[in-house]
């Protein structure tokens, strides 16, 4: 297959006939529900560039919501499932085992930071990956409740949407939600003015004095908060949760299905802080683009639950976990942690010049290739969605696959792959500046 021309191209029409066409089928084949952020549809896509039908090419600043970290087309994970689709598609892990399992699993416990030795059962969704954690430090502590935070995202199962902060438009309407949920405060620096340490003492008052440590099996948390705004939280919020977690008998799950697999710039982002969970949840950029998700744990706590307990029939495909071993010889021999620091300095130098032009940029924040601006109105400090919409419908109109995210609709995020080259970078922060600079 040619190679994709690493440029921005928009013919006459966007979205063309081809796009208007299929998004017409779309309309009368497909639910409402399951909406789209671009109005075109993809051909083709790798490097830092989806080629859509019309044979338009957009600058990609989403990787399929930080999924083609390695990119979309990489030639390793091509050929990695090219060769296991022709050995076998599936036999079920449960049914008769591979060796394909085994080497993920095997990989992930030298990479995931839980201390002591780690095992792994692998799943197909974040959603699921996180609905099975829970279900593993349930069995573990022999407690019910779990505690997630303000501006959380985990999932849209039923489970997960209960530990999922945002109503509209993950839950409304969907309850009711599964009991033994608790949500608590964390740390958001822009808007809470707490330090680390203040943070985590209002944290820790409501988990110990409204959930009651001895009912606790698990806090489970994003080390950046994702759809909920790329949220940092203030350095030594996390160790001091950790550690109460620890000295409590409670599970600390990161849930690292966004920020992993060199997003931020390490392997995972409980590194920057030097955390060690008991158990990393990871999906999205683990496997190149196959579905595939992970628990990765302490060995004596994912044993908890009896043989036979944990599964699915698809978990832990084989041409998924050939995509995963291909996607993780990617990241470390094309350099991908320190390409995400690149990104990082990119992207932040571009954005913080900006915002001392534009005090409606009230932040320029993330990790690696995890960036975000947070907008809001100058004279208030309030959240500004409505500029927010402007400016990422101007940015996709002019060809670049633009998200947003927050609790308040008020943050643009960035999530490049690391495929991406430093010109396409440029120009695509250079279109989304000039649509804040019109809006
Ligand atoms: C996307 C996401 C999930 C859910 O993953 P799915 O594969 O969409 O089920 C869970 N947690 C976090 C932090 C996520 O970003």
């Amino acid at each position: 297959m040619a190679e994709i021309d690493q440029s921005r191209h928009l013919g006459d029409a966007f979205p063309g006939p081809r796009a208007q066409a299929l998004a017409d089928r779309r309309d009368a084949s497909v639910p409402r529900g399951v909406s789209a952020v671009m109005p075109t549809f993809a051909h083709r896509a790798g490097g830092g560039i989806v080629e859509d039908v019309d044979g338009n090419r957009l600058i990609d600043f989403a990787s399929g919501i930080a999924v083609t970290t390695v990119g979309a087309s990489e030639p390793r994970v091509a050929e990695a499932v090219r060769a296991q689709v022709e050995e076998f598609t599936h036999s079920c892990f449960m049914v008769t085992p591979y060796e394909h399992y085994l080497e993920v699993a095997e990989r992930l416990a030298e990479l995931v930071p839980v201390p002591g030795p780690a095992k792994t059962a692998l799943f197909n969704s974040g959603a699921e990956a996180v609905e099975n954690a829970v279900k593993v430090a349930r069995a573990h502590t022999g407690r019910q409740a779990v505690a997630a935070f303000d501006h959380a995202y985990h999932g849209r199962t039923t489970l997960t949407m209960g530990l999922t902060a945002k109503t509209m438009p993950y839950k409304h309407g969907f309850g009711p939600f599964a009991s033994e949920l608790y949500r608590v405060p964390g740390s958001y620096p822009l808007h809470d003015g707490l330090d680390g340490a203040q943070a985590a003492a209002r944290t820790i008052d409501q988990l110990d004095k409204q959930i009651g440590a001895q009912n606790l099996a698990a806090v489970v948390m994003e080390p950046i908060q994702g759809e909920g705004g790329f949220i940092v939280p203030a350095p030594g919020f996390l160790p001091e949760i950790v550690r109460w977690c620890r000295d409590n008998g409670v599970l600390f799950i990161a849930d690292e299905v966004q920020t992993g697999f060199a997003r931020t710039g390490d392997w995972f982002a409980s590194e920057h802080e030097g955390i060690e969970p008991d158990i990393v949840t990871t999906a999205k950029g683990i496997a190149g683009g196959l579905p595939l998700s992970a628990v990765t744990g302490r060995a004596e706590v994912m044993d908890a639950p009896h043989a036979g307990g944990l599964g699915g029939t698809y978990g832990g495909n084989p041409i998924a976990c050939a995509a995963a071993l291909a996607a993780l010889d990617t990241i470390v021999e094309e350099g991908l942690l320190e390409r995400a620091a690149q990104v990082e300095k990119i992207a932040t130098d571009h954005l913080s010049r900006v915002r001392e032009q534009d005090p409606r940029i009230a932040e320029v924040r993330g990790r690696g290739a995890m960036l975000a601006i947070e907008l809001t109105d100058p004279a208030t400090g309030e959240p500004d969605a409505p500029l927010t919409a402007r400016v990422a419908q101007q940015a996709r109109e002019a060809g670049v696959i633009t998200l947003t995210c927050g609790t308040w609709g008020n943050v643009i995020r960035l999530l490049p792959p690391l495929s991406i080259g430093d010109d396409l970078l440029r120009e695509g922060l250079q279109i989304i500046t000039d649509a804040l600079r019109r809006s």
